[in-house]
Formats: structure tokens, C-alpha cells, sequence
């Protein structure tokens, strides 16, 4: 390994984002190279004090959840609209109810009246 090949493993070094088959020939350069040597010694020391990149702004994100609270809204939803949707299934099942009972007496209810009806009002006249 020469030394451009070795300063490209430096940042992956320092990281330690290296595998062994890198870092073996590597550390063997360092070992016999003073030069190279120094220089990842300047790259460490400038490297230390290294503010994360990124970190989460949890409290930004527990705010806009807290703002959002999606739980809440349903709950509140659920809460205008089930006695309304209630009272909706109600009607629809007591209309249903009526409906069968319609159907099944009905014809009952024709023939009874039908039976029940001993005088024709026509023939009645004749
Ligand atoms: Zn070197």
C-alpha cells in the first residue's frame, strides 16, 4: 500500500467503517510510514470535536404530535357522530323490522279483510 491508497482509508478509519481486509494493510502502511503516521494523527485531532451531523428535534416532534393529536380528534368525532350513527341504525333496523312485518301480514291482513268483507257494496244494490 503507498501513501494516497493509505489517506483514502483515513476518514473510513477514524469512523471505524473499515473492514479487516483494509485495515490490516493499512495499519501495516502506518506502521512503517511516519508520514502517513502524522497525518492521521492531524486528521484525528481536527476530527475529535465533531458535532453530530443531524440529531432528531424530539421535543419539535412531540409538540406537532401533541398539535395533532390524531387520537384525540377521532375520539371527539366518534363522540359527535355515534349517537347520531346510533340513532341512524336504529331507525334503519326498526324501518327494516317494519318492513318485514309489512311483508309478512300483508298478505295475511288482504285475504283476512278480504274474507272479512261478507257484503259486496254492488252487489249489495243489486
Ligand atoms: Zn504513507
Amino acid at each position: 500500500m503507498n501513501c494516497p491508497d493509505a489517506r483514502e482509508q483515513f476518514s473510513a478509519l477514524l469512523n471505524e467503517h473499515i473492514g479487516l481486509t483494509e485495515r490490516i494493510p493499512l495499519e501495516a502502511h502506518l506502521h512503517q510510514c511516519e508520514a502517513c503516521q502524522l497525518e492521521l494523527e492531524a486528521l484525528r485531532i481536527s476530527d475529535r470535536p465533531r458535532p453530530p451531523a443531524w440529531s432528531p428535534n424530539l421535543d419539535f416532534a412531540r409538540k406537532t404530535l401533541e398539535a395533532l393529536r390524531p387520537h384525540d380528534t377521532l375520539e371527539r368525532l366518534r363522540q359527535r357522530v355515534l349517537p347520531f350513527a346510533r340513532k341512524a341504525l336504529e331507525a334503519l333496523r326498526l324501518h327494516d323490522m317494519l318492513e318485514k312485518l309489512r311483508q309478512r301480514f300483508l298478505p295475511f291482513a288482504r285475504t283476512t279483510l278480504e274474507a272479512l268483507r261478507p257484503h259486496d257494496p254492488l252487489e249489495r244494490l243489486r
